[in-house]
């Protein structure tokens, strides 16, 4: 046996390494409710110690885990706890963490049902459930993918393959060049990932026809043109910013009696259809043909972990398709075929464990509590002076903004550099504003207030800087 191989079995042996690696996890785990949101300048500075060359030789495990804990512990941003609201982060729920860490050790890549037989059963048994949750057509088939981005690139891929495919042209032999034209609907409020995925797929954004929105951020469904079946109509549930819903009721009826492929992105959104009291947002979405969504988000799975969702099998299993004289099909499933990848870990291991442990109640209660908090902050900071709050509050994204965009973005600074909570800032008609998403499992009603003084004490910042500024 050779040196390094010798070196690794002892590892494994000798649970010390493992023992170590626990020790941190569980430090972190304690710390994260209570530790600043965001990491320090010199936390920051100090992730110069891993600038260096590749070294020559094999050193000590124990050495590698020490300085990823020492240097890499303090410069994570604590989106595991209560207080990160930037972007649509989403913590993890305790189960999914624990169910992530023994599926780390199995190491599994379910591409096919032969190479994971474990995997592929949680791929049927989520696929089923999510189905069921969603209230989607019985025979949908779901992709499990890095994220939305990829999620929507799928779906997309899977209207490309079918509009084409009905005018008898095969996109995977022929390719674009001199294809049938597909017309692209989308709102003017779409995510750049949904213009990403259009890029990539070589349908031009050039060639959106662009529907406007009203002033939460939705669709106008009067505004939308003719549609036809070579038409993808993309709507979205969850507007990145305000949160806000299409109305897919009347817009996907009239869709589909014109043969429409109607992708959803609803990365964090398309979970209200699993709330009781907000299921009223997501009305029609049985319609569309294609949906994406994450888990990482509202759901609380840890990274990475979307969902394609399809009705249309045929065209997304065609538009993914794979062969090779090695592979072996086998009558269950064989997951490769809904995904772009062949090999990826089996992040269903966390999805499936978060459900399993939820239940729909516990899902409805998390999601819904999720609301609440944003309710909650709305309220709260619109009683102090000086804030305002843009939106609709219909689940759980709240935008706000100060007197004009200069104190806006100082206010922003200043609470970033508090470190009590931390969020990013938009552009919403035009203004500068701060956007608060709350999708964390972990928010309190404590955090909530204790986010709110933050916000209040980097008013009062601002405020004393100007008058200093303004005398001087
Ligand atoms: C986050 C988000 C995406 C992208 O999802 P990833 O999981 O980050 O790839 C797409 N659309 C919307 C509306 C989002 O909020």
């Amino acid at each position: 046996m050779n040196d390094v191989q010798n070196k690794m079995f002892l590892e494994i042996r000798d649970k010390e390494l493992f023992n170590q690696s626990q020790k941190y996890v569980l430090e972190y785990l304690e710390n994260i409710f209570d530790r600043n949101v965001y990491p320090t300048e010199k936390a920051i500075e100090n992730l110069s110690i891993f600038d260096e060359e590749l070294p020559t030789s094999s050193t000590s495990a124990k050495n590698v885990i020490e300085q990823l804990n020492t240097y890499g512990n303090p410069a994570t941003t604590a989106t595991l706890g209560g207080r990160y609201f930037g972007f649509v982060c989403g913590s993890a729920v305790p189960v999914g963490l624990a169910a992530k860490s023994l599926g780390t050790y199995w190491d599994q890549a379910p591409a096919m049902n032969i190479l994971s037989p474990i995997g592929s059963k949680l791929e049927s048994v989520v696929e089923k459930w999510l189905i069921d949750l969603f209230n989607l057509p019985k025979h949908t088939s779901a992709g499990f993918v890095s994220g939305t981005s990829t999620a929507n690139l799928c779906g997309l891929a899977a209207a490309r393959y079918r509009i084409l495919q009905r005018n008898n042209w095969n996109i995977n032999e022929k390719g674009l060049r001199n294809s049938p034209k597909i017309r692209i609907v989308t709102s003017k409020q779409a995510h750049s990932t949904v213009l990403k995925a259009i890029g990539i797929l070589g349908l031009g954004t050039e060639n959106i026809e662009w529907i406007d929105v009203d002033n939460q951020g939705r669709i106008i469904p009067e505004l939308i043109p003719e549609l036809d079946e070579n038409t993808i109509l993309i709507l979205q549930a969850g507007n990145v910013n305000s949160g806000a819903f299409d109305d897919f009721e009347s817009i996907c009826e009239k869709a589909k009696k014109n043969n429409t492929w109607i992708h959803i992105d609803g990365a964090f959104g398309l979970w209200a259809e699993a709330v009781d009291k907000l299921n009223y947002l997501t009305k029609g979405i049985e319609n569309a043909t294609s949906w994406a969504v994450d888990g990482h988000k509202t759901l609380n799975t840890p990274y990475d972990c979307g969902i394609v969702l399809c009705a249309d099998q045929e065209a997304m299993t065609s538009a993914l398709h794979m062969s090779g004289s090695y592979i072996i099909e086998s009558t269950k499933r064989d997951g490769m075929f809904y995904t772009p990848e062949m090999s990826r870990r089996a992040r269903i291991i966390e999805l499936w464990s978060i459900m399993k442990y939820l239940g729909k109640s516990g899902i409805d209660e998390m999601i819904l509590t999720m609301h609440q908090r944003a309710k909650q902050f709305a309220e709260e900071i619109e009683k102090i002076k000086g804030f305002y709050v843009e939106n609709n509050i219909v689940f759980n994204q709240v935008i706000v903004r100060c007197d004009s965009d200069k104190i806006t973005e100082q206010v922003l600074s200043n609470i970033q550099m508090l470190r009590e909570c931390w969020l990013g800032g938009s552009v919403w008609f035009g203004k500068k504003v701060m956007r608060v998403s709350i999708c964390s499992w972990a928010t309190t009603k404590n955090d909530i207030t204790k986010s709110v003084k933050s916000f209040e004490k980097a008013l009062k910042m601002e405020i004393t800087n100007a008058n200093t500024v303004y005398k001087q």
